[in-house]
């Protein structure tokens, strides 16, 4: 994932930049990057490594190195960006959020009917934002070259551009699968995908993209180059997990959404039978934590933090490169409160599960801190299909996948035939898949929100979210 913030003013907006830019560190952990521009200076550009430093750190000083009144901002889990190119409308800043699935594809076909050269990475792919600016510089007119490159993209295209005239045109994705929204103060205009990140800086809403759409901002106000579509399609992963509690996507705000969407799995449970009789509901932190509320305020079940992760050492972005050294630190970073877990039957609800592996090892801590029994509850539904919209679950296959896993080892390659029943814990396959996880987990029980009740707690309908990982739809129905 990546998160973006910029912002065009009267005044320098390096120092609103910074701080906007750093609200962002949630959406990502490798690389972070700042392109300014002022008519007297150009355009500068500074892009750090944040794995083992977080943002803050690493531009530290930036406000006196750097100056310009209008400037963007990026995290990423991507390739390094904004890149600074020169085309025929002019010299650019610009950034892409999103999945290019036809890179590849994409890179020959340009090479092939241009010639010339891409940069490539160490791996021998192509930076996807340098690839996204070849597709937009096609073009001689840089809203037909969004355009066009938003077209060809096989994925999600969401583009930011710092322009040689000191304004920045952004281009939401053409489905609206990530936020883009704009703020205004005395002093100018802001560009962000969290709207806190803005308020924060004295900044109010001021107009939100429609999916597609296109506007340039400058200190006086905002254009929209290309007006976008009506359907829309935004990840609701937005509210059940990587989103910041404080934001609001659609009108419908993060925090609110996991309290209610926690009561709607109780009454699930309830409704089924299956609530079990636990002496605490507590939340995989950080963002089990508000469904695991939910769940504790509808069921009356009290609910507990039975171990409390230790963050103030240890900041999120830190990845030693050996996997034994990672999964060494995400256990350190679990420190246990014994008295409420030795001898006590939990119920923990997660924001997902994906593969697996961070369950087994929370499971295992817990049994080995004394916990008597332990029940898991996904905040969303089982995960069938890898995220190919955002690369979200960062599979390298859907087989990764713990539920395709446990389905194949039940019935072999004949189960990928009927996921529309296991994802259903009302049918045989359901109960099957649902048991065989227990077993593999050592769960007392097990079991995930419904496609319905997700909806149902982010309020909006469903033809307007994506739900691909869960249903393999590319769009709902009402
Ligand atoms: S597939 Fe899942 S994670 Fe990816 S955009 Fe859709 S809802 Fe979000």
């Amino acid at each position: 994932m990546s998160g973006f913030f910029g912002a065009v003013g009267k005044k320098s907006v390096l120092s609103d930049v910074f701080f906007g830019t750093d609200y962002h560190s949630h959406l990502g952990t490798r690389s972070a990057g700042i392109a300014a521009f002022s008519l007297e200076t150009g355009f500068q550009r500074k892009i750090h490594n944040i794995q083992n430093a977080p943002f803050r750190t690493q531009f530290d000083g930036i406000l006196e190195e750097m100056d310009g009144t209008a400037a963007i901002g990026m995290i990423n889990d991507t390739d390094p960006q904004p890149l600074l190119m020169r085309s025929t409308w002019g010299t650019c800043a610009l950034s892409f959020v999103g999945v290019i699935n036809n890179a590849e594809e994409l890179t020959c076909a340009y090479l092939r009917e241009n010639g010339g050269q891409l940069n490539a990475m160490s791996g021998g792919t192509v930076n996807s934002t340098e690839l996204v600016g070849a597709y937009v510089n096609r073009k001689g007119d840089l809203v037909e070259g969004i355009r066009y490159a938003q077209d060809k993209i096989d994925g999600t295209a969401l583009i930011l551009v710092l322009t040689d005239r000191g304004t920045i045109i952004a281009a939401r994705d053409k489905d609206g699968r990530l936020p883009v929204r704009v703020g205004k103060s005395r002093d100018g205009y802001c560009v962000s995908f969290e709207h806190f990140a803005y308020e924060k800086l004295g900044y109010k809403n001021a107009y939100d993209l429609r999916p597609g759409e296109i506007v340039e901002i400058d200190k006086d106000g905002l254009t929209v180059l290309f007006e976008g579509y009506e359907e829309m399609h935004i990840c609701s992963f937005l509210w059940s997990y990587y989103g910041f509690p404080t934001s609001t996507y659609e009108g419908v705000n993060v925090e609110a959404m996991r309290y209610r969407n926690g009561g709607i799995m109780a009454e699930n449970d309830e409704k089924n039978g299956n609530l079990p009789n636990v002496d605490f509901v507590a939340g995989v932190p950080d963002s089990g934590t508000p469904h695991a509320i939910g769940y504790s305020n509808r069921s009356h079940i009290p609910f507990a933090r039975p171990f409390i992760k230790y963050t103030p050492t240890w900041p999120r972005s830190f990845m030693p490169s050996s996997q034994k050294e990672r999964n060494r630190i995400a256990r350190m970073k679990q420190v246990p409160v014994d008295e409420l877990i030795e001898g006590r039957e939990l119920l923990f609800v997660d924001d997902s599960i994906v593969r697996g592996t961070q369950i087994r090892e929370t499971v295992e801590f817990l049994y080995e801190s004394g916990a008597k029994k332990v029940h898991m509850r996904s905040a969303c539904p089982p995960i069938m299909y890898g995220c190919k919209y955002l690369n979200f679950t960062r599979s390298t296959g859907d087989m990764e996948l713990l539920t395709r896993n446990v389905i194949v080892e039940l019935e072999g390659e004949e189960g990928l035939k009927h996921l529309d029943e296991y994802s259903d814990g009302s049918t045989e396959r359901g109960k099957r898949m649902r048991k065989a996880i227990c077993e593999k987990m050592h769960l007392a029980s097990v079991d995930f929100q419904t496609l319905d009740g997700l909806a149902d707690a982010i309020g909006l309908p469903k033809c307007k979210l994506c739900t691909y990982c869960w249903n393999g739809k590319e769009k709902n129905d009402d």
